[in-house]
């Protein structure tokens, strides 16, 4: 493919990463992916219990919480054959599988190549690149830089009292895998978000009792089968159970942290010059460009959002600068876009937590 020479390194080849090497690629750049993984698709790739070290928070049998409908990208929708709106997450991976080979990806990706550092010099980008399969170091220089490295991987433990006093099994969601591993047991599971819902709905079938301990208020309206019983945040854990803050106790064998996940970038050096609070990756630009590199881009913090159109958007938001079709805006008015931006969440209430959110500003945009 004939290219305007300008590089562009994107870091992962999940959702994200595909989408900016296309659209990379479609633009004239001189694009390619590195994948730490041995195959594409990241979140959507199931590895098997025991596995160490994995990138994927895949578990048997989930199915998608979006209906396919809104899953595929702007130029790229699913099969219409395809009859059930919420797809098994082996249908994802397929329909990623086909997205790049449909746009002739896979020349420009390298399997099992982890970038490690990443850090500005002399007005490009210096990459170290670790090709895992043959233990083999590489430097190279990039004018553009996508990261693409997911937000659904380092799991996020809460700080609850009497953690390390309770003697039974713990797990985070990220390492959850199959409902059967509880038969027969009592499980805590912690947190009533998309994971902690829907692998309570799994393991019910299994378990001998769930609580589902949150602070959803009011409690969220399911139906769960009647082993389940929804309760109060935990105040302290003891040996064998917890005591939640309505004063009631319960014991059970296993807790699952459906805690959520952090957003780390362990390959950019410090001199990038970006900071991540409480899972506010600043400063950005549209919560996308780095605001003291503005050839960096970020793509997938937003949350709250159609995954694919939104990455998507981003992308094409990023090339538009980066192929000089748009010129940047100065760095003072970058600045004040996101205290605008950051000042209007506060006056809701908003903490640092939910600055990627969307929600409803989606819409609002797509409207507009
Ligand atoms: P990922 O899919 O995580 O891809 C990131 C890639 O970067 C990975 O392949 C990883 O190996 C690679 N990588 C990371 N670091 C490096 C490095 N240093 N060097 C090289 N490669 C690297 N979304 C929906 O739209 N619908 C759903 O129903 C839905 N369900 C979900 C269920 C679960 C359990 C989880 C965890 C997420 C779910 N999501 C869902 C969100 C989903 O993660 C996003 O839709 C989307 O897949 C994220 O894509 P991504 O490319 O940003 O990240």
């Amino acid at each position: 493919m004939p290219t305007n020479g300008k590089r562009v390194c994107v870091i992962g080849a999940g959702t994200a990463g595909l989408c900016a090497l296309k659209n990379s690629l479609q633009q004239g750049m001189d694009a390619v992916a590195y994948e730490q993984c041995s195959e594409i698709g990241g979140t959507w790739v199931y590895t098997k219990p025991g596995q160490n070290d994995v990138h994927s928070s895949m578990y048997e049998g989930l199915r998608t919480n979006l209906p396919k409908e809104v899953m595929g990208y702007p130029d790229y929708a699913y099969p219409k054959d395809i009859e059930q709106s919420f797809v098994p997450s082996a249908e994802v991976l397929r329909f990623l599988q086909s997205y790049a080979q449909h746009f002739k990806l896979s020349d420009y990706i390298k399997l099992q190549h982890e970038i490690i550092r990443v850090r500005p010099l002399n007005g490009k980008w210096e990459i170290y690149i670790r090709d895992i399969k043959n233990d083999k170091f590489t430097k190279e220089i990039f004018d553009y830089v996508f990261v693409c490295n997911g937000h659904y991987s380092r799991p996020l433990m809460p700080d609850i009292a009497g953690i390390d006093d309770y003697k039974g099994k713990k797990l985070h969601s990220h390492w959850y895998r199959k409902p059967d591993t509880f038969e027969g047991t009592t499980v805590l599971v912690i947190g009533a978000g998309p994971s902690g819902m829907d692998i309570t709905h799994h393991i019910s079938k299994f378990a001998k009792h769930i609580y589902l301990s949150h602070n959803l208020d009011p409690a969220p309206c399911t139906d769960f089968m009647q082993n389940v019983t929804q309760k109060t945040v935990v105040q302290h854990f003891t040996e064998d159970g917890a005591v939640f803050k309505d004063g009631s106790t319960a014991t059970f064998d296993h807790i699952i942290f459906c805690t959520g996940y952090k957003y780390t970038f362990p390959f950019l050096s410090i001199d990038v010059l970006l900071r991540v609070d409480d899972n506010f990756v600043h400063p950005l630009y549209k919560h996308c460009i780095n605001i003291h590199y503005p050839t960096m881009a970020l793509i997938g913090l937003p949350f709250y959002v159609c995954p694919s159109q939104s990455f998507d958007l981003q992308v094409r938001f990023a090339l538009a600068f980066f192929s000089k079709k748009r010129e940047f805006p100065s760095r003072e008015e970058m600045f004040a876009d996101l205290e605008k931006d950051m000042e209007r969440r506060r006056k809701k209430g908003l903490t640092n937590r939910q600055a990627h959110a969307m929600g409803d500003k989606q819409v609002s945009l797509r409207c507009a």
